[in-house]
């Protein structure tokens, strides 16, 4: 029988109608500042569908664009500068970073109250102290949302696999899935590129969630029946209907697993809104619902 869908749309629009309610009350109008070096066809129709998200829902955005080959010291001066003013509430850099840039020494140039996306590393030991109403990397907290969607998705004491251990997914996910309380509690298995293995981790958990940026990595027999699957990849694909995206789960897998999110509407419209409540919030201190 085939897995049933685990849309992010629903989950999308009750987060942005949250937000619309705490813009009621805000004082200003957030605006987000985008920090994008050297983009690509692929991250500027990213950044295009922020900016529309973000106008959409009564936010301000701005774009700072710096050519690929900005030196370190240009683009932490466009931080600085970001830092500094007062009009901006919220930063989000774009990664990732053209190469010869330090991207750590870059995450540590965004003040901590305009960190949108969890980069920073006081943003990261909130997520490792479980402080649930502390901003997290947009992605990982979106995971996060939609296993809170539904019961029958709830991570507690359950065996995840994630797969992947960037810093904006697959490591802050690890955490808050295994941080004590609702949403948490689970027993999870972090891999990636040096697991040896890998198909023994994936068919032996209930939830699998998959953030390598490796096309079709998840084949049906790597996934117990009845699993859960996230897909969180993103891959620019020639589609029937013209460009669209693909996942780093293979479609098979949907003929064994129980429930999978579908790419492209899965793990992406989560993730847009996410953003939004982060931005809301860097404006409106003191507004962030509990999430994961
Ligand atoms: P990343 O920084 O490149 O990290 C990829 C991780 O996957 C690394 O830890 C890597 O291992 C591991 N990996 C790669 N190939 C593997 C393999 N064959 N077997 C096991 N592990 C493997 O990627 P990211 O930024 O986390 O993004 C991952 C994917 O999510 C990308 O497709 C990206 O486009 C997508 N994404 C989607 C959203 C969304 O909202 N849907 C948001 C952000 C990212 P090593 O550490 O050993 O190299």
């Amino acid at each position: 029988m085939a897995a049933e869908l685990v849309r992010g749309a629903p989950i999308a629009t009750r987060i942005r109608e949250q937000v619309a309610e705490a813009l009621q009350r805000a004082a200003v109008v957030p605006c987000l500042a985008n920090v994008v070096v050297g983009a690509d066809g692929a991250s500027l129709a990213y950044l295009d569908a922020i900016d529309r998200a973000c106008a959409k829902a009564g936010l301000q955005s701005r774009r700072v664009a710096l050519p690929a080959g900005a030196a370190q010291a240009v683009v932490e001066q466009a931080l600085a500068a970001l830092a500094e003013d007062r009009a901006v509430h919220a930063i989000l850099l774009q990664f990732p970073l053209p190469r010869g840039l330090d991207a750590a020494a870059l995450a540590a140039r965004v003040p901590a109250g305009k960190d949108v996306d969890g980069v920073t590393r006081a943003s990261l030991g909130a997520v490792l102290a479980s402080e649930r109403r502390q901003v997290a990397p947009c992605t990982a907290a979106a995971v996060a949302e939609l296993l809170l969607s539904d019961p029958r998705l709830a991570p507690d004491g359950r065996e995840v696999c994630i797969v992947g251990r960037s810093l904006v997914v697959g490591r802050p996910l690890a955490a808050m899935l295994a941080a004590p309380g609702p949403g948490g509690n689970a027993t999870v298995t972090l891999c990636h590129s040096k697991t040896r293995e890998l198909a023994a981790h994936t068919r032996r958990a209930e939830i699998v969630v998959v953030a390598a940026g490796a096309r079709g990595l998840l084949k049906p027999d790597m996934v117990r029946p009845g699993a859960i699957v996230i897909d969180v990849g993103t891959h620019p694909v020639q589609g029937p209907a013209g460009p669209t995206l693909a996942g780093d789960v293979e479609p098979a897998v949907a003929e064994v697993a129980g429930f999978l999110t579908p790419v492209p509407g899965g793990v992406g419209p989560v993730t847009n809104a996410i953003l939004l409540r982060h931005v809301t919030a860097a404006a409106a201190p003191g507004y962030l619902p509990p999430s994961w």
